[in-house]
């Protein structure tokens, strides 16, 4: 899962990206409004944590424009303290959640899991566990069981098996794959993912993932 964050006080951005990635998401950091409306256009991401007193353009308007464009991306915004700002005035503009400065980090990871599952469409009370006969991926603690075994897998390990069972049975492409788990900033080849498609084959077993020749690949559900 692939999130961008848009907030100017570079120390909290920063430790909030330390800590998002630490849950295996992939994140981008940006510390101005214009370029985070940009960014968000240039890469299909999961969710945006979205502040709204922003240098370049504020966080509503960004919003706005982004749902003006037809972008329907969950959006986390994060609010002053001092109440300066209307909840109201934001959820007009298009937000999914709110989050009051100063927040728990603990709490912005459970909204963030929450508005994720929302978007998959299994309602944000919904089990974060993916039970695929004979594959059960918790998407919550990260941990995966094959056949009853819990099977380790690495974050990343983990982020692209994810994405393969979030649409099991679907055919699912490289280049997705690729844009959901790894940053901006990752200018390697490609072909990692094949690296990691194998590796998933080695401890999850040959044929849970199918090749599908020149589109991606099928996570085949039993
Ligand atoms: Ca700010």
């Amino acid at each position: 899962m692939r999130i961008l964050i848009v907030e100017d006080e570079k120390r909290l951005a920063l430790s909030l990206a330390k800590g998002l990635t630490a849950e295996g998401y992939a994140v981008d950091v940006v510390h101005d409004g214009l370029e985070g409306l940009h960014r968000a256009g240039e890469a299909p991401y999961d969710l945006i944590v979205l502040d709204i007193m922003l240098p370049g353009m504020n966080g509503y308007r960004v919003c706005s424009a982004l749902r003006a464009a037809g972008d329907d991306v969950p959006i986390l915004m994060l609010t002053a303290k001092d109440g300066e700002y209307d909840e109201a005035e934001g959820l007009d503009t298009g937000a999914d959640d709110y989050l009051t400065k100063p927040f728990s980090y603990v709490v912005l990871v459970a909204r963030v899991r929450a508005l994720l599952r929302r978007r998959r469409g299994a309602g944000a009370t919904a089990s974060p566990v993916l039970d695929l006969g004979g594959l059960r991926v918790d998407t919550a603690a990260h941990r995966v069981h094959r056949d009853e075994e819990e099977v380790p897998l690495t974050t990343r390990e983990f982020a692209v098996l994810e994405q393969l069972a979030l649409r099991a049975g679907e055919v699912v492409s490289k280049a997705e794959i690729l844009e959901h788990v790894w940053d901006f900033a990752y200018e390697g080849d490609p072909n990692i993912v094949e690296v990691y498609v194998s590796t998933l084959r080695r401890k999850l077993g040959a044929s849970l993932i199918r090749t599908v020749r020149g589109a991606g690949y099928r996570l085949e559900a039993r």
